[in-house]
């Protein structure tokens, strides 16, 4: 650890707070970001907490949680109409029959982009094809989506929308009757733009501890220790653990866009279904750059999300850990995914597979 973040003195107070805040009960915080996975994983974090701290993996991978139907769509336009703008992991994740990157090797037109602006200026070179830019992600990627669909882009150029939002698929979680949560560990990305007020709807009316944290290991044991004395408390607050990056209102340039842009709609979730006020939607005045409606898409058949033994949806969900998968690491490999989960760097089985996790504790 070479940083102030990433000290291991501190590290080594910090997980003795930890132990020494542990209630004598089992408790269960759950993260909405794949870099949180990322980082708790590569780190070890979860071996050295004590056996009553679990941390659980929720829908926090921007690639992992894009339906089946969407990808389908994006195959279909691929195959028939345009090419297909979209960045480097979605490329690989399973659609119903298959993938972008299958649909290429068929012939389909798809090019890896990394950045909206990238697809724009693709778009302009080449004014008499068609192309679609193929936008997912959350809150973080939404904005550049807006500023270059506010832009008046190429008229060759329309959006695949897939944005999500991260409020409401935690509120989501907080209704799954078995799924027993005792406080999140919010994203720091997506709190950078939305700042901490779509949050306190959590503490206020879900009772629910809320800490956001950042993306070092030092970031997660300090979110820990926050949670576990608003619990040893018996409160439930908003509080920020990633103050250097994360102000009260966010933003605000980027909401803006946001909002100039986008509608709030209904979303569906890969494995969960359709989530409230969960996704983003073009609104009228851009509804020419809107795919779905400038071509017709024709789907033959019903869009699935879950192959054959695949337990993405449970693996999203923080219900089992990928390890509990009975596909994980046979049938199922960063190199052959059956599920969204193993194919980006995100996604809780794909991490799982890199840094060989396990959950067994180290003796603390
Ligand atoms: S191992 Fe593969 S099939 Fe199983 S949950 Fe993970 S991604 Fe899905």
């Amino acid at each position: 650890m070479d940083n102030q973040f990433r000290s291991l003195n501190l590290a080594k107070k910090a997980l003795k707070r930890i132990k020494y805040l542990t209630p004598s009960h089992e408790v269960k915080f759950c993260h909405v970001c794949g870099t949180h996975e990322w980082v708790i994983t590569h780190y070890g974090i979860r071996s050295l907490l004590p056996n009553k701290i679990d941390v659980i993996a929720g829908p926090g991978c921007p690639v992992c949680i894009v339906p089946a139907k969407e990808i389908d769509e994006a195959v279909w336009l691929a195959l028939n109409k345009a090419t297909v703008l979209t960045f480097g992991d979605i490329i690989r994740v399973p659609g119903s029959k298959i993938s972008l990157a299958q649909a290429k090797a068929l012939g389909g037109k798809v090019k890896i982009v990394y950045s909206v602006k990238d697809a724009v200026e693709i778009a302009k070179q080449k004014p008499n094809e068609e192309f679609v830019f193929f936008a997912i992600g959350f809150e973080t990627t939404a904005p550049s989506t807006a500023l270059e669909a506010a832009r008046n882009p190429p008229k060759n150029l329309s959006f695949l929308i897939s944005h999500r939002l991260i409020p409401p698929v935690m509120e989501l979680l907080l209704g799954i009757g078995d799924l027993h949560i005792d406080g999140f560990i919010a994203p720091g990305h997506v709190s950078t733009i939305i700042g901490l007020k779509p949050y306190e709807v959590f503490p206020k009316v879900y009772k629910m501890p809320t800490v956001i944290a950042g993306f070092e290991p030092l970031d997660v044991l300090f979110a820990l220790i926050i949670l576990l004395k608003q619990i040893s408390h018996g409160e439930a607050k908003l509080e920020n653990e990633y103050s250097r990056s994360v102000k009260w209102n966010g933003n605000l340039k980027a909401q803006k866009l946001i909002n100039e842009v986008f509608n709030v709609t209904d979303g569906f979730w890969r494995g969960l279904g359709k989530v409230p006020a969960s996704a983003l939607k073009l609104k009228e005045k851009y509804s020419s750059l809107d795919a779905k409606l400038k071509y017709e898409i024709k789907l033959n058949s019903p869009s699935k999300d879950l192959l054959p033994g695949c337990s993405c949806h449970l693996v999203i969900i923080g219900k089992i850990k990928p390890t509990e998968c009975p596909l994980f690491m046979k049938a199922c490999t960063p190199q052959t995914p059956k599920g969204s989960c193993m194919v980006s760097m995100e996604g809780t089985c794909a991490i799982w597979a890199k840094h060989g996790a396990s959950t067994k504790k180290v003796e603390n």
